[in-house]
């Protein structure tokens, strides 16, 4: 059911974004009707009501856009006039035998489930981790990000990443995606190589089917460009957990000589190291995919909201200890990097990624957050690059680093071979901020390293960096593929050309 809320002035959960909308529109399951639902009919209901809304948005001539939790930092939830709250669209359905495409492997069948755009990162975990039914396996998202507020679609769109250095980031769980755009109909989009549901299912789900890689990995990271998502297939593992044994603490030559070494990482499920940027050490965290087994302590949530003192990291405690003056940087990087390995770490611990990953903070004002990617071979150079210009502007922060393995999505930003390591800091939100940023990247590509910055975390993407991240050839490949989807319909597709597209050449 379509709610709408009125003209309000808007804000996202950082206080980064805040907008004059016209409307609030909150879009939720609960007029399907009938006593027995079935999968198929809430997720008609979802699309019939959001393509309608697409229809109405293009005949006022509105600008509409979806969001999940509003957890992005960066523009990319900025609209004109409609905002579309998804986060009530939160089910989570099986797949009925006789809607698998043939060619879908069986073994993977009951591991795979339809998520609709609005249900959380935690939702889906205790969705995937008790077990339905016999036959049915509990089962664990393949990767998550720290955080468990999330929605599924509002992460994916903006390349959320973990620390699954074999896998991927949340793109590379998805099968297939049912996208709402204003068309005659709404779209199932899948891979042409890798089908998964067949005619049965496109029938009752009343989509129309499109089978096309480019297209497919085009519309993953998409930042609400391509029209609303309503639900995606997402590929699940049976339950495992995740084995952390105490934090290490290394020296950047032996830290290089691991980041150099496939051999060190092809056993690890999860890499990430934390470092204080004004001292020389680096503490790894390296998570080892282990069997679930029942009777192992659940660990300790981490960073929920305020801990028993009421603090929390990002509350007004923090922002007030960093701006103390007669306070060095250093000094205050101390106790912050001891405050974040005290709070923040997976150490010593053993759990599935539903109790290991559970972020919820949902205040963050007066702090801002910067991610970027480069190449684990360039890992080492950009360490010193970024420790180079924390000091030289006296900087307070603590820096954590994750690696992932290179997806298939044209925008994702962890695409660099042979792994992506994702550097990111958070940072009071002063007029330090921008120059600090523009400070790294001018030194990142004065040493010709090649970066490609967080779609959910940095706003700095522009004409001249896109080309520089992403190149001529996947560029076009997403523009193509979004007209496509649209049927060149120009009024369409300008309901969802924002303020951020339009900065980044993509509109
Ligand atoms: C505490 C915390 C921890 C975090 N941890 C991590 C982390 O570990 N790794 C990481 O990479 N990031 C992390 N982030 C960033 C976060 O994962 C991203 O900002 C993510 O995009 C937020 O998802 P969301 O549901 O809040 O989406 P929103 O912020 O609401 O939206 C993000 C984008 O998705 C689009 N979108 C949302 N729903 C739809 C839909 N139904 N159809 C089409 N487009 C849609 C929006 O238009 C927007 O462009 C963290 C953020 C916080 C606050």
């Amino acid at each position: 059911m379509i709610k709408r809320n009125g003209p309000r002035t808007w804000k996202n959960i950082h206080v980064t974004n805040t907008q004059s909308l016209e409307d609030l529109i909150d879009v939720d399951n609960s007029n399907a009707q009938r006593r027995l639902q079935t999968t198929y009919e809430f997720l008609n209901q979802a699309s019939g009501d959001l393509n309608a809304l697409i229809q109405e948005a293009k005949a006022k001539k509105k600008k509409l856009r979806a969001i999940g939790s509003a957890w992005a930092l960066s523009p990319i939830q900025s609209t004109e006039h409609w905002l579309v709250n998804t986060k009530l669209l939160n089910k989570c359905f099986e797949v009925d035998a006789d809607c698998f495409h043939a060619d879908y492997p069986p073994d993977k069948r009951p591991l795979l489930v339809i998520a609709q755009c609005g249900i959380s990162i935690a939702e889906l975990n205790v969705y995937l981790e008790l077990p339905r039914e016999a036959g049915r396996p509990a089962r664990a998202m393949k990767t998550t990000g720290i955080g468990a507020g999330q929605t599924v679609v509002g992460a994916v769109s903006g390349n959320t990443h973990g620390a699954a250095i074999n896998f991927g980031a949340l793109p590379d769980f998805v099968a297939a995606i049912q996208l709402c755009n204003g068309t005659d109909k709404p779209l199932w989009i899948e891979r042409s190589d890798r089908p998964v549901m067949n005619d049965v299912f496109f029938d009752r789900i009343q989509s129309k089917p499109v089978r096309d890689n480019d297209i497919f990995n085009s519309a993953l990271v998409s930042f609400g460009a391509f029209g609303i998502i309503t639900a995606f297939a997402v590929e699940t593992l049976p339950l495992y957990e995740i084995a952390f044994p105490p934090i290490k603490e290394v020296d950047e030559p032996k830290l290089a000589s691991l980041l150099g070494d496939p051999g060190y990482y092809a056993g690890l499920y999860h890499l990430e190291f934390v470092f204080n940027p004004h001292e020389e050490t680096y503490f790894l965290i390296e998570g080892t995919k282990v069997n679930y087994e029942e009777g192992h302590p659940i660990p300790k949530p981490l960073w929920v909201v305020s801990n028993a003192s009421g603090y929390a990291p990002g509350d007004r405690v923090g922002r007030l200890l960093l701006k103390l003056p007669f306070v060095s940087a250093a000094q205050k990087s101390k106790i912050q990097f001891k405050e974040y390995l005290k709070n923040a770490v997976l150490s010593d611990v053993r759990g599935t990624s539903g109790q290991l990953f559970t972020a919820t903070i949902t205040y963050l004002e007066g702090f801002i957050e910067t991610a970027l990617a480069v190449s684990i071979n360039d890992a080492i150079a950009t360490l010193r690059l970024l420790k180079q210009g924390i000091r030289e502007m006296k900087l307070p922060l603590v820096v954590q680093v994750r690696a992932v393995h290179p997806g298939d999505a044209v925008f994702g930003f962890t695409c660099h071979s042979p792994k992506s390591v994702v550097v990111e800091f958070g940072m009071l939100r002063d007029s330090d901020y921008p120059k600090f940023e523009e400070l790294l990247l001018t030194k990142l590509r004065g040493a010709g390293i090649r970066y490609s910055l967080h779609w959910s975390k940095n706003s700095l993407v522009d004409p001249t960096r896109l080309q520089q991240m992403y190149g001529t050839a996947r560029i076009e490949t997403w523009k193509k593929s979004r007209q496509t989807l649209f049927n060149g319909d120009a009024n369409l597709m300008d309901i969802f050309n924002h303020r951020d597209l339009k900065t980044a050449g993509l509109a």
